[in-house]
């Protein structure tokens, strides 16, 4: 069929507790933003799988979203896991991985701070098939590092969580979504594919280093939600995209 430009929408969630703040998503909303995925026809791929898609050796259905978790708070286990294993829905959750076993303890962290799954919890749901990727070591933010700093922090945690894993780890997600050109390389070199914090819906012609993703705070309102999945709220989704970028302009 040749030209059709195809999305994929990339879900980024945090916390799923009601914490509060913008990365923490009460477990009932939750649990009603994935009954919307799934009654309103769509599919949930794994992320590595956007890698052959963007390459075009790998087909999606035309409504495909990827599931997406940062940090590895426990309530993933708690929470998250149980609602997403029960839809059949494959999930990835990006870890910081010398933080593993204790609590948030980076720049910008809640008060309190919340519980992080210890290595027993990562291996209990990869076995159950819950995905991991790396979220660097201590959720630094790497465009205020060294060169070599930089490469350390993308080495040993991919090579902290094969070890735990048994398995090869080909994805990553750059705390705070900060990145720039030296940084993006350096993923390039360890990683696969690696997520960002743009907001946006997710094409062909992608940056596979820096994938945008919906950041479903803004999706609490469950009928939003639905108009959106339906197709019928991308308007929203610009309105909010040009909020962010104006914020963000001054900070
Ligand atoms: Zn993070």
């Amino acid at each position: 069929m040749g030209e059709q430009s195809q999305h994929v929408d990339v879900l980024m969630y945090h916390s799923i507790s009601d914490a509060g703040g913008p990365t923490s998503i009460p477990a009932q909303v939750f649990s009603d933003q994935m009954n919307a995925l799934a009654e309103t026809g769509y599919q949930v791929a794994n992320f590595v799988d956007l890698v052959a898609w963007r390459d075009g050796q790998n087909k999606l259905p035309e409504k495909t979203a990827v599931i997406t978790f940062d940090d590895g708070f426990l309530d993933f286990r708690e929470a998250a896991w149980p609602v997403l294993n029960k839809l059949g829905f494959p999930a990835i959750v990006f870890l910081p991985t010398d933080c593993m076993g204790g609590y948030e303890n980076w720049n910008g962290a809640n008060h309190p701070p919340r519980q992080l799954m210890s290595w027993g919890d990562i291996s209990a749901l990869h076995k159950d098939g819950a995905r991991f990727g790396s979220h660097s070591q201590n959720h630094a933010n790497l465009t205020q590092l060294r060169k070599e700093e930089l490469g350390v922090q993308l080495r040993q945690s991919r090579s902290n969580l094969e070890n735990a894993l048994g398995e090869s780890v080909r994805a990553f997600a750059a705390p705070y979504g900060a990145v720039n050109e030296g940084v993006l390389s350096a993923i390039a070199k360890y990683y696969d594919i690696a997520a960002g914090t743009r907001l946006g819906r997710t094409d062909t012609a992608v940056d596979v280093f820096d994938i945008p993703r919906l950041e479903m705070h803004y999706f609490r309102d469950i009928a939003l939600w639905r108009r959106y999945l339906e197709g019928k709220a991308e308007r929203y989704l610009a309105i909010r995209k040009f909020a962010r970028n104006i914020r963000q302009a001054f900070h």
